[in-house]
């Protein structure tokens, strides 16, 4: 006989309202020094791993820029929001 049961992780799942990209903020601050990284980020993707990922590199990226140091070749088209 086999057996199986179903579990459901409700905080696994988001649930993405209308206007809620005006309020994810992007990597760059006005804080000097500063940068957000996070799923929940401006990055164009639900908050997902994928996100999570996107968002790392593009804080890493803005890091980069302020310093001045060479900027790795895009591995993403990055989405902020305005
Ligand atoms: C149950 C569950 C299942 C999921 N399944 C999937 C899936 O199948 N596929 C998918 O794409 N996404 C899934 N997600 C979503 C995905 O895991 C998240 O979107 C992603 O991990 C967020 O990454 P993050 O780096 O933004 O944040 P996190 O992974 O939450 O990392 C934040 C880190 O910061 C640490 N931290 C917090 N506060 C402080 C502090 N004050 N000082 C120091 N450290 C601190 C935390 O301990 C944590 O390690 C799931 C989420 C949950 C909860």
């Amino acid at each position: 006989m086999k057996d199986f049961f179903v579990t459901r992780e409700r905080t696994a799942t988001f649930a993405p309202t209308p206007g809620v990209g005006r309020l994810r903020p992007g990597a760059r601050t006005k804080a000097s020094g500063l940068y957000l990284a996070g799923a929940w980020t401006a990055t164009g993707w639900p908050a997902t791993m994928e996100s999570a990922v996107r968002s790392g590199v593009g804080a890493a990226d803005a890091v980069l820029g302020a310093l001045g140091r060479p900027r790795p070749r895009h591995l993403f088209e990055f989405e902020e929001a305005a």
